[in-house]
């Protein structure tokens, strides 16, 4: 399927989604993980009027948005070091995966500051970032009292497990902590998320294709 039409797929099914759950459909952003994508498929994904990307690598994102239209919006979805803290904050408007002190206390001290998601690791997995449930109130509260704002949270549910109990999770810590903005929701759950309250979601596969 040609990219227009795949993108225009997925925001008929968000719509859809959000219809269905008597919500309005122009309060999610689709957010398009370009992430190993070639050039070439971008460029359409651009040229079809796609604004808003992610990408989980620093480095790589660096080489491919260095020249980035200023109508784009970059969002940072994957691990970040501190000490790529500075360059993240530099590249991208959004970073969706703050998730330890130190890496707040970086963020705190730079000239200009990303709008900050808080990643929360709902399903308590091992090998995957974001602060645990029980430890998110006080996390939130920390990145406040360094002079952080956080525009939201963001979560990645695990891959054997529905995916509703994650989201419902994730809104239930938005909620008790005056937080709106949920990211949520990838190819193969993204209309769940609307569902559950999801104000972004994050589609990579179903945009672009399988990842090379
Ligand atoms: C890769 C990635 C996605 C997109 O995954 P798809 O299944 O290809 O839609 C979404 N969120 C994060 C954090 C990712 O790393």
């Amino acid at each position: 399927m040609p990219i227009a039409a795949s993108r225009q797929t997925v925001l008929d099914r968000i719509a859809a989604a959000a219809k269905a759950a008597g919500r309005d459909p122009t309060e999610i952003t689709l957010v398009a993980v370009s992430k190993t994508q070639p050039p070439e498929k971008i460029a359409q994904m651009l040229a079809a009027g796609q604004r808003v990307f992610g990408e989980n690598r620093v480095q790589e994102a660096q080489a491919r948005w260095a020249g980035k239209p200023a109508d784009v919006e970059l969002r940072l979805i994957g691990p970040l070091q501190s000490n790529k803290a500075a360059e993240a904050c530099a590249l991208f408007d959004v970073i969706e995966t703050l998730d330890r002190e130190k890496l707040a206390r970086v963020i705190a001290e730079q000239p200009k500051r990303p709008r900050l998601y808080v990643q929360v690791n709902t399903g308590e997995e091992d090998q995957k970032a974001g602060v645990i449930p029980a430890e998110a109130d006080g996390f939130i509260t920390l990145c406040r009292e360094l002079g952080l704002e956080i525009e939201g949270l963001m979560c990645i549910p695990p891959v054997n497990e529905p995916p509703g109990l994650h989201f419902a999770l994730l809104g239930k810590i938005a909620a008790r902590n005056g937080l709106t903005k949920l990211s949520m929701g990838m190819s193969g759950d993204y209309e769940t998320a609307v569902r559950f309250g999801a104000t972004s979601v994050r589609v990579g596969t179903a945009l672009f294709g399988e990842r090379a």
